[in-house]
């Protein structure tokens, strides 16, 4: 038995839950299930749409997170580490997800913010320090460097030995666990002709793509302000985690809404039509964007008639 198999609470008492291994509290429900929306929006211009709900897969990681961590959770397990550290924006829902993994598998987490520290905690860091989290801040130009040993030698002094996850979970690991998300699609809509989803620090986009058969087309939607940057960054993802390019993808730079976390009246009230229509709250940050960018291009040569587009429902945590 490996450190993280541990029950996290040892002294509670024994529930059925507190009973339960770190692991089994992790168990996703996988496959998340896809259903077909039924818009007249799309429907004239010839577009089928399903969202593939990978928000429900997890209470605590939802989507694209759990799929994410969960190899940089093995990864730290199989190599004896009981601290998992990661970097992360104060709004960030990586952040967030990593702090309940820790707790879920009783590991110690540590959350470096981009920033200084603000009192009292924002509702993401919040939950991030009541789920055991220990947090800890870098100045923004320090932060660009996170990833030198100049920044990372001196956390190794202050928090021990640790598993480092890059921002957002996005490594070689984490591209892997986007890549099964990709696979399952393919093996429940074999139709299909496009997949949409958004782009933030591009490891899903890298994932999912090859997780597809190579016919389909992917389209990332950036969140974030900015002409053409993610591309080098999820080539070079993709490399790190699979040698080399994979599959047909591209970026979509004209949905940011203004940019990270930026909404716009046009988006608001996309997302509440699509709430009167189909009973979804969309996720602001990520999921809203993506859809919009859908919408938006239905009919263009980008989503031409007759495509079928699965759009993938990365969010939102229950937090939110
Ligand atoms: C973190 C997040 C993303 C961004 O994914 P990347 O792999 O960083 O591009 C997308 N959607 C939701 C809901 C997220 O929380």
């Amino acid at each position: 038995m490996s450190a993280a198999d541990q029950p996290a609470s040892d002294g509670d008492p024994v529930t059925p839950e507190s009973a339960r291994t770190g692991w089994e509290r992790l168990t996703p429900r996988i496959p998340s299930p896809v259903v077909e929306l039924d818009d007249e929006r799309l429907r004239r211009h010839g577009v089928r749409l399903w969202l593939k709900r990978d928000d429900l897969i997890h209470p605590d990681l939802p989507g694209n997170k759990w799929r994410k961590l969960v190899g940089n959770l093995r990864r730290a397990a199989d190599e004896g580490h009981r601290t998992l550290l990661t970097f992360g924006g104060a709004y960030s829902h990586h952040i967030a997800a990593t702090a309940a993994a820790g707790r879920l598998l009783g590991i110690d987490t540590v959350g470096v913010i981009r920033g200084e520290a603000h009192r009292p905690l924002n509702p993401v860091l919040g939950r991030a320090a009541a789920d055991g989290m220990t947090l800890t801040y870098l100045d923004r130009e320090r932060y660009r460097r996170k990833h030198l040993p100049e920044v990372l030698d001196p956390l190794r002094e202050r928090f021990g030995d640790f598993h480092h996850v890059p921002e957002g979970g996005s490594n070689d690991l984490g591209v892997r666990g986007c890549r099964d998300l990709g696979a399952e699609i393919a093996a429940q809509l074999p139709g299909t002709d496009l997949v949409c989803v958004p782009v933030g620090s591009g490891g899903t986009i890298a994932g999912v793509a090859a997780g597809v058969p190579p016919s389909w087309r992917v389209l990332g939607v950036s969140v974030l302000r900015g002409d053409g940057f993610l591309d080098p960054e999820v080539t070079r993802l993709q490399r790190e985690a699979f040698g080399g390019r994979r599959g047909d993808w591209s970026i979509d730079y004209r949905h940011h809404f203004g940019g990270y976390a930026r909404r716009t009246p046009e988006l608001d009230g996309f997302m509440a039509d699509f709430r009167a229509r189909h009973g979804i709250r969309l996720e602001p940050v990520y999921v809203a964007k993506s859809l919009a960018a859908v919408y938006g291009t239905a009919g263009s040569p980008l989503v031409p008639a007759g495509s079928r587009v699965v759009a993938v429902v990365t969010g939102p945590p229950p937090w939110w």
